[in-house]
């Protein structure tokens, strides 16, 4: 089996490569390098069977071409992190709706399985709590940026789903609520990397607003164990959508006081008013929390890695890159 895993350079899809190559499967991976990096791919690319293609899922003909010889793709690849979202939505529409379509319209030529990576981010300011796959979904005005990247996955999942229905394209989407772990950048937002590179360096924690806003976090390598499963089901999970997330759920503030802790540090948290923290066109989402009850029942998903080992990974991830 060789998959096509477009963002395969990114945190997810490279962690993603590793455990398809550990799988014994072969693994081409996709990427404009924009947010991901060939460093991430360092350990997959001296394996056999893994090979890398720089380029943009807008562009139809390559997509067509790194998908040849593939029996099924992951599509990971987006613009994301909030601070590129607010600050260039057209961007992010025009890569994440636009360029699904290349990837899901390439697969279908062959009827090419699809793994449909969507987001969280949709259920929006939905005030049901735990969010189900079945809720409506519910994101802000278009004149806020922020909800951009919403509604280009909505998009993504309506038009994915419409071309399982009907043109039999065997489809699964995927809405992962925050993954965490090890290469992740907190360039770009994401806020437990950013937090913990903080602790290392000593400096006061950027908590925005009053912290009491809260997320789960679920290990990437719960997130690949899920991804790898349903690749191996898409006979019977075809046309579903699954929430794949941790159901635990903290403040922000408490990942904070948790991050020094667990660091040791000597910094201190600092409180940032989100007008300060970004500009014009976000809107903060207070609770984020998923039901997995369906991936429980379905694919026997169970969240495994404790935040105190993510952690442990993600500061030993950031002491090997400063090395390099
Ligand atoms: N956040 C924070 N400090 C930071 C970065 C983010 O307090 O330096 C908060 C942000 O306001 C949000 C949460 O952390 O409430 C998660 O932010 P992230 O950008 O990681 O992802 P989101 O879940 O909002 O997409």
């Amino acid at each position: 089996m060789r998959v096509l895993v477009t963002g395969g350079a990114g945190f997810i899809g490279s962690h993603l490569c590793d455990a398809l190559l550990d799988a014994g499967r072969e693994v081409t991976a996709l990427d404009d390098l924009s947010t991901g990096s060939v460093v991430n791919l360092t350990a997959a690319l001296a394996r056999p069977g893994c090979k890398f293609i720089q380029g943009d899922i807008r562009d139809a003909l390559l997509v067509e071409r790194a998908m040849e010889n593939c029996d099924a793709v992951v599509h990971l690849a987006a613009r994301i992190g909030l601070r590129i979202i607010v600050d260039s939505p057209f961007d992010t529409l025009d890569v994440n709706a636009r360029g699904t379509e290349c990837v899901v319209q390439a697969a279908l030529k062959k009827k090419t399985p699809v793994l449909v990576i969507s987001t969280s981010e949709v259920y929006g300011h939905s005030t049901k709590i735990p969010s189900s796959e079945n809720d409506p979904i519910c994101f802000g005005s278009p004149t806020i940026g922020r909800w951009s990247y919403a509604c280009a996955k909505a998009y993504d999942e309506f038009y994915s789903l419409a071309l399982q229905r009907e043109r039999g394209l065997p489809v699964v989407v995927v809405r992962l609520f925050n993954t965490v772990g090890a290469r992740q950048s907190g360039r770009y937002g994401m806020v437990l990397p950013r937090l913990t590179a903080q602790a290392l360096s000593g400096e006061p924690l950027t908590v925005y607003g009053d912290g009491t806003q809260s997320r789960c976090f679920c290990s990437v390598r719960d997130v690949t164990t899920a991804l790898m499963t349903i690749l191996l089901r898409f006979d019977d999970l075809s046309g579903e959508v699954f929430n794949i997330g941790n159901p635990i759920e903290m403040t922000i503030l408490d990942l904070a006081k948790e991050i020094v802790e667990r660091t040791a540090s000597k910094s201190t948290i600092g409180f940032v008013p989100f007008s300060d923290a970004y500009p014009a066109g976000f809107e903060e989402i207070m609770r984020r929390v998923p039901d997995i009850s369906k991936a429980r029942q379905a694919i026997s998903f169970e969240p495994k890695v404790p935040l105190e080992e993510i952690l442990d990974e993600v500061v030993e991830g950031l002491r090997s890159s400063a090395r390099r």
